[in-house]
């Protein structure tokens, strides 16, 4: 008997991790499938007359525990992985993605959902039920349900060919990335770097059989060296290598491939009704428009300029005093600002560790919630878990019922990615009149405590964990109907919002004081530390900022114009840097054919969401801040209007009934120091 195939009998029904094996994944997988084809046949073959609930309702309940059995397996293959689960997932990911096709492809599914929607306004829904109905159909629609055969053909030629110009775009980037070492045989080249750098350097030049101190184009050598070697040649040759990539005229070129992802972008996004490939994209985001997102860029452009240009001024005093430096270049940018920041700040992570033990940290974060949402949180062992590492806790609130089951996994292993992540192993839905509650889990990678010493975490790790707990949150207070619709499941430039406003806490003192005590004397974190804190985060954020915007304006003018005139890469992107520019362009570096972000990954269109989230914490942050960072009234709104709301109502709209207006970017210039109250 396979475990996975019925419903778990165990505590909370929580997965049987120590009874799952792993040859149990794919019968499993692909019996479900079946099953849930099964589910969907009935739905296309229901002889009666298409309704809201034998169709759109069905099809969302349809899979169930499917869904259960691959989020439980791609977790594991995230935070507890092996060759064998590996292997069962490179078997198992075609499966799904084929059965995803078979659904959008799927005509007569189709014509049932399409005539509901067709008749929605007359069906007196709810605004849940019509999110619902058009996610789906916007999930047939989007991927070409509605276009004649044809043009059909043309789309999945057109997909065909973006699939393997992003392809190659990575692999281009991959070679030159590798392509590129500097080896050092002089130890003075070397002056500046701290000694696990140096150490690092040594290592890789031995791994490749050579003498001296290898730096290569990879973060972890890449950013050392340039923060912190005193050779400015040596950090010029490297930067100009850096900016390089993809822009050498050589095999590994991608300027004609840049130019031709977005011309077929374009393409697409008109085949489909739409005017550019950013208004497809933003369709379904909190921004909706390529001019909102211009708008909203070019705004915090011309209030954070002014300060970064302080910033830069400063930043060149300070050069030019140490080093004599005329004309600050690119590649002196970190190095200064590092030098500058320890003569500011002189803030080490070890002064700081002793105050923010792992335990006390956890515990500060259920106590803010506790403080916050009225949440319980009663460490349970009585949970099968994959790994003797993790925590496991029930959650209730204030009349005791169950809201949800937290797992917590803080120790990196073998088996785990790198990061920190928050996930899902059973979404929270109402089915029957009985709201299931869900399981969540997050996941990071914190030093591990030795025999001697508890885990301390570093000021990064705290907020960190306040991040995805603030995600956790999201996941454990969901109150929704229908699950694709719960917890996280958001517009992508709103997900953020309740992880990065938790970790403003962190910066509070009386937050501090709840957690932030010294290991071993049991003293809370001085003040004095606590403003150090503060004002080193906010350190040069107008030049950061305008580096962030600038990022988010080219990947605009890539994606939200027509682009058939486009002509010269290196020409098009010189325009769009036009008003951020801080250094003295570089003629032979081009940041564009590199920019694996929006050429390979799934951010075009989508950069400006990481400043646009941070507008989203500081407006909402202010307001708690008005009220006090603990006022019950300012939660309960943030609770009830954007906590449990999940993705059932348009986020401005869940937005401007917590906060009674729109967002303003003014809250986060104000605490990033770069306009005055
Ligand atoms: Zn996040």
């Amino acid at each position: 008997m396979n475990i996975l195939l019925n419903p778990f009998q165990t505590p909370f029904t929580t997965a049987p991790f120590s009874e799952i094996k792993n040859e149990d994944f794919l019968p499993a997988i692909t019996s479900l499938i079946e099953e849930t084809k099964a589910e969907i046949n009935a739905i296309t073959s229901n002889p009666e007359v298409p309704t809201y609930k034998n169709t759109i309702e069905a099809l969302e309940f349809s899979g169930v525990q499917l869904d259960r059995v691959t989020s439980i397996f791609f977790n594991l293959n995230s935070a507890e992985t092996n060759d064998a689960i590996q292997k069962i997932a490179q078997e198992v990911s075609p499966l799904l993605s084929e059965f995803g096709n078979d659904i959008t492809l799927n005509e007569a599914l189709f014509k049932r959902v399409k005539l509901i929607y067709d008749t929605r306004d007359s069906l007196s829904l709810n605004a849940e039920q019509m999110m619902l109905l058009e996610k789906q159909y916007k999930s047939f629609s989007r991927n070409g349900a509605l276009l004649a055969e044809d043009k059909k053909q043309t789309l999945r030629d057109l997909d065909k060919d973006l699939s393997k110009l992003s392809l190659s775009f990575g692999e281009n980037v991959l070679a030159e990335t590798n392509a590129f070492e500097m080896l050092i045989t002089d130890e003075d080249d070397l002056s500046g770097l701290p000694e696990g750098a140096k150490e690092a350097a040594k290592q890789l030049a031995e791994s490749k059989d050579k003498d001296g101190w290898l730096i290569n184009l990879d973060y972890p050598s890449y950013i050392p060296f340039m923060t912190y070697a005193d050779n400015r040649e040596l950090r010029k040759k490297l930067a100009i290598a850096f900016g390089q990539r993809g822009f050498g005229n050589n095999e590994f070129d991608n300027q004609d491939i840049v130019l031709n992802i977005v011309k077929k972008r374009y393409q697409r996004a008109n085949l489909l009704g739409y005017k550019t490939h950013a208004n497809f994209v933003l369709e379904e985001r909190m921004a909706k428009t390529p001019e909102n997102v211009s708008e909203f860029l070019n705004e915090l452009l011309d209030k954070a300029k002014p300060a970064a240009l302080g910033e830069l001024k400063d930043l060149e005093d300070f050069a030019k005093a140490l080093d004599n430096i005329d004309r600050l270049e690119k590649w002196d940018s970190g190095y200064y600002a590092e030098k500058l920041k320890q003569k500011l700040f002189d803030l080490d992570d070890e002064k700081l560790k002793p105050y923010f033990q792992l335990e006390n940290v956890t515990n500060g974060a259920f106590k803010i919630a506790e403080k916050l949402y009225g949440l319980h949180f009663e460490e349970v062992d009585t949970i099968d878990k994959y790994h003797e590492e993790v925590s496991t806790y029930k959650v209730t609130n204030d009349n005791g019922d169950l809201v949800s089951i937290f797992y917590a996994d803080f120790f990196p292993r073998a088996g785990k990615r790198n990061g920190a992540w928050m996930t899902v192993y059973k979404s929270q839905y109402i089915k029957n009149n009985e709201n299931s509650r869900p399981h969540i889990s997050i996941v990071c990678n914190f030093t591990k405590p030795t025999k001697s010493k508890p885990s301390l975490l570093t000021f990064n790790e705290v907020t960190t964990l306040f991040h995805e707990f603030g995600h956790a949150l999201h996941g454990m207070l969901a109150n929704t109907t229908y699950p694709s619709l719960s917890g996280t499941s958001v517009f992508w430039d709103f997900v953020e919002l309740p992880s990065q406003v938790m970790e403003n806490w962190c910066f509070e003192k009386e937050a501090l004081e709840l957690f932030a005590t010294h290991y071993k004397t049991g003293e809370v974190i001085p003040m004095e530390l606590v403003s150090k804190i503060k004002e080193s985060a906010t350190f040069h954020e107008g030049m950061q900022t305008l580096r962030q915007i600038s990022f988010g304006l080219l990947d605009m003018s890539w994606h939200g114009q027509d682009p058939s005139a486009i002509e010269h890469v290196k020409v098009h992107e010189s325009e769009a840097f036009e008003n951020t520019k801080l250094y003295p362009d570089v003629a032979e570096n081009c940041m564009s054919t590199a920019f694996s972000h929006i050429f390979q990954g799934g951010y075009s269109a989508g950069y400006y969401s990481y400043k646009w989230a941070e507008v989203l914490d500081a407006d909402a942050f202010e307001y708690f801040k008005e009220a006090g960072i603990f006022n019950k009234e300012v939660a309960t709104k943030f609770k009830d209007n954007v906590l449990s709301q999940g993705g059932t109502v348009d986020p401005m709209t869940l937005y401007k009934r917590f906060r009674g207006k729109e967002p303003q970017p003014e809250a986060l210039l104000r605490r990033a120091g770069l306009i005055k109250k």
